[in-house]
């Protein structure tokens, strides 16, 4: 059977990609390639008219307070992103992205903007940067385990319209009752970087699987990988000298 190419859309990384979190596009694009499917990137800059709603899946990266704000605007203009998470298209926020696309957000100048609303979650700067590695058993079916990096002033709280993405083993993620990120229906967000897709195939492939609307053949992890989803090991983290 033929199929057209998966669209993966690519939100805002002249905005929001402060961080490396475009690499979460080339996950889904080699696993896709790996089981013999197309893709086709579609970067949509702010310079654009709006977010194209027929993409199969969205990526958000994490920025600055600024960007952030600037990145609203040009969301809520266009609309396209809002029409195609209420057709069900999967979309994936990290940091920046996840406040971007909750209820709304407060600025380190302590400014409030109101956010996209598309998951329900509120954040507020903390006392101090939340920086470093983060662990968490994943609250969604057979994700499992996550790891990632994390980077950023706000914290986070759900209501009760969103559900967490995992339970926080190391680290700080959200800042509030030990969960990290927020989860409502196929819009997922969280604070790890990493790029997070890179450090765990496993959401990666539940993403295309909600993408494309049908299972996909499992792929060999690498065994560093495998090695973290059994739980067996600690996480190791090399420090840099
Ligand atoms: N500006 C946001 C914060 O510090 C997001 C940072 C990021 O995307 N890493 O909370």
């Amino acid at each position: 059977m033929t199929r057209d190419p998966v669209r993966i859309a690519l939100v805002l990384p002249d905005l929001l990609g402060t961080y490396g979190d475009r690499g979460n596009v080339m996950v889904l694009a080699q696993r896709l390639k790996w089981r013999g499917i197309d893709s086709e990137a579609v970067t949509v800059l702010s310079s654009a008219q709006e977010v194209p709603e027929s993409c199969d899946v969205y990526m958000i990266g994490g920025g600055e307070d600024v960007a952030q704000v600037a990145a609203v605007n040009f969301l809520r203009r266009g609309g396209g992103l809002q029409r195609a998470v209420s057709r069900g298209a999967p979309v994936l926020g990290i940091c920046g992205g996840l406040q971007v696309l909750g209820t709304g957000f407060v600025t380190g100048d302590g400014d409030e903007h109101e956010g996209l609303g598309l998951v329900d979650a509120w954040t507020e700067p903390g006392a101090g940067r939340a920086i470093g590695e983060v662990t968490e058993h994943a609250t969604l079916g057979a994700v499992g385990m996550l790891t990632g990096f994390e980077n950023h002033l706000g914290r986070t709280v759900l209501g009760e319209h969103a559900q967490p993405l995992g339970r926080v083993t190391r680290g700080t993620g959200n800042g509030h009752d030990g969960v990290e990120g927020a989860v409502s229906g196929h819009v997922v967000c969280t604070y790890l970087h990493g790029p997070v897709l890179a450090r765990n195939p496993q959401l990666a492939d539940l993403l295309l699987e909600w993408a494309i609307g049908e299972p996909l053949e499992p792929l060999p992890d690498p065994p560093e990988l495998r090695a973290l989803r059994t739980q067996r090991t600690r996480l190791h983290v090399r420090e840099r000298k």
